[in-house]
């Protein structure tokens, strides 16, 4: 007997720990009349470790369209539906949006049941602040086009003018290419979070400049491993490597800001207080002396 409703339930499944399911997603896929699986293999899996009999169906990416209509029609004649995917959660690189889309469209009922993730388990071991972040999911696999669309990434970090962190999802085989394109569209020292087999025997965090990462991986005799990459973009292409004096004097010239401007901007991208910009400018070297009393465009104000 189940106290579930007819409708279609988006239940959230393990990135690899099996016991990174909830309490509600078991007592879903144990209530509904038929699971829609990415892969029936995969689901298999993990309703046997659960000793979940619930009948399944594939609803892989090329059958979403038509899985879309069935779906519609079952539920219309009462049925509930659970939907998964391999790992976390329907529709966040996988499959799941077009079914939602379908039966939320016929005025059905349309329920989102949480789990893991691996952008947000990714983010949260990071150690970077992730008040703001831009989901990217997978870039493009050609190098031509995953260039360009770093670019575009950069230019809207530009327009923001604030750093941003980018969250990718990766595949093994291309994430050296990858590293070394973000290395060139911002900087070698550019700072990158790679998580690989989160939740997993071999969970690990690398962390440091893209290339210090790049190399960290060119080193093992084989990349594998599911992983996630975190960038931490900003405004200004080679920031990364670029000491805060020389961020400034570039602002000045380049973008032709005051200098009190030139800091909060510096202070702005770096994330760092005005105070300690403002240290970091009237300690560069070659600057003439004044005692240290030196204000930004000569006012009282400070940065
Ligand atoms: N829907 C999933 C989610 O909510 O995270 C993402 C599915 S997407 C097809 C698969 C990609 O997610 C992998 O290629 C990898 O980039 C990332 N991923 C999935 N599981 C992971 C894990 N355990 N550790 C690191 N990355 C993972």
């Amino acid at each position: 007997m189940t106290d579930l409703a007819p409708g279609l339930y988006l239940v959230g499944t393990p990135i690899g720990n099996l016991e990174d399911i909830t309490l509600r997603a078991l007592r879903v896929l144990r209530g509904v009349d038929r699971v829609l699986c990415e892969d029936t293999r995969e689901t298999a899996h993990l309703l046997a470790h659960y000793e979940i009999q619930a009948p399944m169906q594939s609803c892989d990416e090329h059958k979403e369209h038509a899985c879309a209509a069935d779906a519609v029609a079952r539920i219309q004649a009462g049925e509930r539906l659970a939907l998964v995917t391999d790992a976390g959660l329907p529709g966040i690189s996988d499959p799941g949006p077009r079914v939602a889309a379908a039966v939320a469209a016929a005025g059905l009922l349309v329920v989102p049941v949480p789990g893991a993730n691996a952008a947000l388990t990714a983010l949260v071991g990071s150690g970077l602040m992730a008040e703001r972040f831009l989901f990217c999911g997978f870039l493009p696999s050609k190098g031509g086009a995953r260039r360009t669309e770093l670019e575009r990434l950069q230019a809207m970090v530009v327009a923001g003018a604030e750093p941003l962190l980018l969250v990718f999802y990766e595949a093994p085989h291309r994430i050296l290419e990858m590293l070394e394109d973000v290395a060139g569209v911002w900087a070698e020292g550019c700072p990158v979070v790679l998580a690989r087999e989160l939740t997993k025997l071999h969970e690990e965090f690398l962390r440091g400049g893209a290339a210090e990462v790049r190399a960290q991986l060119a080193a093992r005799e084989r990349v594998r491993g599911e992983m996630v990459v975190l960038v931490e973009a900003r405004a200004s292409a080679k920031t990364g490597d670029e000491s805060i004096a020389a961020l400034v004097e570039r602002l000045m010239k380049d973008e032709g800001l005051s200098e009190k401007d030139a800091l909060k901007r510096a202070a702005r991208e770096r994330g760092m207080g005005k105070s300690e910009v403002y240290r970091e400018w009237t300690r560069r070297p070659g600057r003439r002396a004044c005692g240290g009393t030196c204000r930004p465009g000569g006012s009282a104000g400070g940065a």
